[in-house]
């Protein structure tokens, strides 16, 4: 499986890096090895000084599709999940200056948080507006709506299928509302989907 997850998707995250508001999805890939092992902790990789939290809607893809049509996309997913795309800040400021690519700073052990349970959209009245939220040592840190993507789960979908398979089990992050930030050893990371408790992450 893969892991594709789509940047600057949120107009105020976009604006609080300095980036602007993209007129098609920007996405980038992690690997499966990038999953952190449930309920382990998150080590701190020694090369970077500034490693920031990203929480994130996940979409699971359930059906194989190539080329899949905007009005179409909607039944390649079913359930929705929430996680964390870790990102060294530092690293990826440098390979953006340099105009690399990011996976040094998107793609390391451990980068990915994926919570445990997918949500079946059906359980949602309005699958427009799914709140999320990010707790940083019990402080609300990040409060997203899906109704605040630039792209849309349809959009995204038919966008990245022009270039990629997708393929069954494959997870889409479909990108991080404002309030970014840091994280340090002894911080906890808890993620929520409306009330529901998706994952806890000690940082260590
Ligand atoms: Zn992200």
């Amino acid at each position: 499986m893969k892991i594709i997850c789509i940047g600057r998707n949120y107009a105020e995250h976009a604006k609080e890096l300095g980036n602007n508001v993209p007129t098609e999805p920007v996405f980038f890939c992690k690997p499966d090895s990038a999953i952190l092992p449930r309920s382990n902790p998150l080590f701190i990789p020694e090369w970077t000084s500034d490693l920031h939290y990203e929480v994130e809607l996940i979409i699971k893809i359930d059906r194989l599709g190539k080329n899949i049509e905007e009005q179409f996309a909607n039944r390649y997913y079913s359930s929705i999940g929430l996680g964390i795309d870790f990102t060294a800040r530092d690293i990826q400021e440098e390979q953006k200056k340099k105009g690399l690519p990011w996976e040094k700073a998107k793609a390391f052990d451990g980068s990915a948080v994926v919570g445990k349970d997918f949500i079946d959209l059906n359980e949602f009245s309005d699958r427009t507006n799914i709140r999320f939220s990010l707790k940083k040592n019990g402080e609300i840190v990040q409060d997203g709506s899906s109704a605040d993507m630039i792209f849309n789960f349809d959009k995204v979908i038919a966008h990245v299928s022009q270039y990629m398979t997708l393929k069954i089990g494959d997870l889409i992050f479909t990108g991080t509302p404002s309030g970014v930030g840091p994280v340090k050893i002894g911080d906890t990371l808890e993620g929520f989907l409306g009330e529901k408790k998706m994952f806890r992450v000690n940082i260590k």
